[in-house]
């Protein structure tokens, strides 16, 4: 990981800092391409030594993205490694479900993924790299009131498994990380009996923590992981098996 650059979609809060602080404590340097700013992650990084940029870019749109990754090169010199992160829900029965809400769930979770990937291969397609993007065991198992992000999050996991055999011979490794429930802004927001019940069904008794996510990240990216590719790695305390 030493002296890695790696590109942190959402990376400026949750699961996506904890990311690019747990990459940094390993020795790399990390580029935030997020909507919100992402000071707090850069000082983080960059107080542990590390080299850090922020990109202001809205994942969903290729060429902000395309943009962004240019300016990455620009400016840190290369890139290893892509974590596919930010994600967003609108969650709702699907009867109720406006086409809106579906399409910018898939935008956000989903199409994002083909241009970030799509927008790095161009540089690995010459060096190698690692690609690891973060679905849910929404997206394994379905879930009542999230048709349109667990279909954003399975749609990940076969496109990872397309990159990971289109590319695996020219050294670029595509993997998944599946968490299950976290603790983040983004499950802050579900009531308090919707949290009991699922705690009641975790065989670990427990939420997950962000950082958690962090080091099944590193794995795969690190040399620790350097002979799996397209691999599922669920991170659920035992939710899903
Ligand atoms: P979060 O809401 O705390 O963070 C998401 C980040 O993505 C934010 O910084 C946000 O600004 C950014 N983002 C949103 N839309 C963007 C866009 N269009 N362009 C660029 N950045 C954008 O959420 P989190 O809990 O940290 O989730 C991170 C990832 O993990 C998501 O993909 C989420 O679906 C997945 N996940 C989370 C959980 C959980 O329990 N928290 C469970 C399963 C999967």
């Amino acid at each position: 990981m030493k002296d890695t650059v790696t590109i942190v979609t959402g990376g400026s809060q949750g699961i996506g800092r904890a990311i690019a602080d747990f990459l940094a404590d390993k020795g790399g340097n990390i580029a935030v391409f997020d909507i919100v700013d992402g000071s707090e992650t850069v000082n983080s990084v960059t107080g542990k030594g590390r080299r850090s940029e922020f990109f202001s870019v809205d994942v969903s749109n290729l060429s902000a993205v395309e943009a962004a990754v240019d300016g990455v090169v620009k400016k840190m010199g290369k890139i290893d490694n892509l974590v596919n992160n930010a994600g967003i829900t609108a969650d709702k029965l699907l009867l109720r479900m406006k086409e809106d809400e579906w399409d910018r769930v898939i935008r956000v979770n989903l199409k994002s993924a083909f241009n970030c990937t799509k927008a790095v291969l161009r540089h690995m397609l010459k060096t190698g790299g690692s690609i690891v993007s973060i679905s849910s065991i929404a997206g394994v198992m379905g879930n009542p009131g999230q048709s349109n992000y667990a279909a954003s999050k399975a749609g990940l996991i076969g496109f990872t498994k397309s990159i990971a055999k289109e590319y695996g011979e020219r050294n670029i490794r595509a993997n998944i990380v599946a968490p299950g429930f976290i603790k983040t802004k983004m499950t802050e927001i579900l009531d308090e009996k919707s949290k009991e019940e699922m705690l009641k069904m975790i065989p670990l008794k427990k939420y997950g923590e962000p950082s958690d996510i962090a080091h099944a990240v590193y794995f795969l990216l690190s040399e620790y992981g350097s002979y799996i590719t397209g691999e599922v790695i669920n991170v659920n305390g035992g939710l899903h098996m």
